[in-house]
């Protein structure tokens, strides 16, 4: 049977006038890897933003399921205790905090302190960039490395639902290609993902299922791979046909 992790339904939200989600309908089912893929502006950011709780004062209405319990309204550091975790668009990693310190705090909900070492390793042993450089202030970091170093601090949480808002974006290829490879693994290891991306072709191939998000609506949904087949997807997203 499936089970959602992550249930949205009827979501709207407005920033003032401008109605950036117009009622839209997704389900992310445990294990899975979904992806939610459109152009600029479509509205990406602002729904992962509404099921995070990190939205600027606006007009927010609909259901959002999170294991079965509604939390839209909740703030974000709710969520993480609940094992809610995301990596915002930018990153969003401590700055004046070293690297270390960045990765403990991605942990402050737990208390198995061997468990916190052996994973801090553990990401180290999958980034060696971040442990080369440990000690240094996460600010000093390259893009890419502070991509990295956030995806490992939100996974230091252990979580059941890890929403990603486009990993991808200012990375050069071979930094892309390691980003991927990582969410793949996660992928596998059993942690649900929702993946926004504008890099459709990647985030397909990646992806169990995916979702078109345009001017606010779901225009399409599916199989990741009948999607990357589709010819119309095709066209619109992947530069071809
Ligand atoms: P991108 O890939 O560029 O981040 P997106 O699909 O994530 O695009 P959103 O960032 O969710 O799109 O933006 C959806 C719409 O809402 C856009 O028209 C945008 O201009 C508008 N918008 C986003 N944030 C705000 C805000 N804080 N105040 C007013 N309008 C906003």
């Amino acid at each position: 049977m499936k089970e959602n992790v992550l249930k949205v339904s009827q979501l709207k939200v407005a920033y003032g006038g401008i109605k950036a989600v117009k009622g839209i309908d997704l389900e992310v089912n445990r294990g899975e890897l979904v992806t939610l893929i459109g152009a600029n502006g479509a509205g990406k950011t602002t729904t992962l933003k509404a099921i995070t709780g990190t939205l600027p004062s606006c007009k927010t209405e609909g259901e959002i399921f999170y294991l079965g319990k509604q939390i839209r309204g909740s703030q974000s550091f709710q969520l993480v205790s609940q094992r809610l975790a995301m990596v915002p668009e930018g990153r969003g990693v401590f700055t004046r905090m070293t690297i270390h310190e960045n990765l403990l705090m991605g942990a402050f909900t737990r208390d198995d302190k061997a468990g916190i070492e052996a994973d801090v390793e553990k990401w180290y042993g999958i980034f060696p960039r971040l442990k080369e450089r440990s000690a240094q202030l996460a600010g000093t970091l390259s893009g890419g490395e502070q991509q990295m170093l956030a995806m490992a601090r939100a996974l230091m949480s252990h979580p059941e639902l890890l929403l990603l808002d486009e990993p991808s974006m200012g990375l050069s290829p071979i930094m892309v290609e390691k980003i991927f490879e990582v969410i793949r693994n996660v992928s596998a290891e059993g942690v649900t993902i929702l993946l926004v991306e504008q890099n459709a072709k990647l985030s397909l191939q990646a992806a169990h299922r995916g979702y078109v998000m345009e001017s606010g609506v779901i225009t399409m949904n599916g199989d990741a791979k009948d999607m990357l087949n589709d010819p119309k997807v095709q066209a619109a997203y992947l530069g071809e046909g």
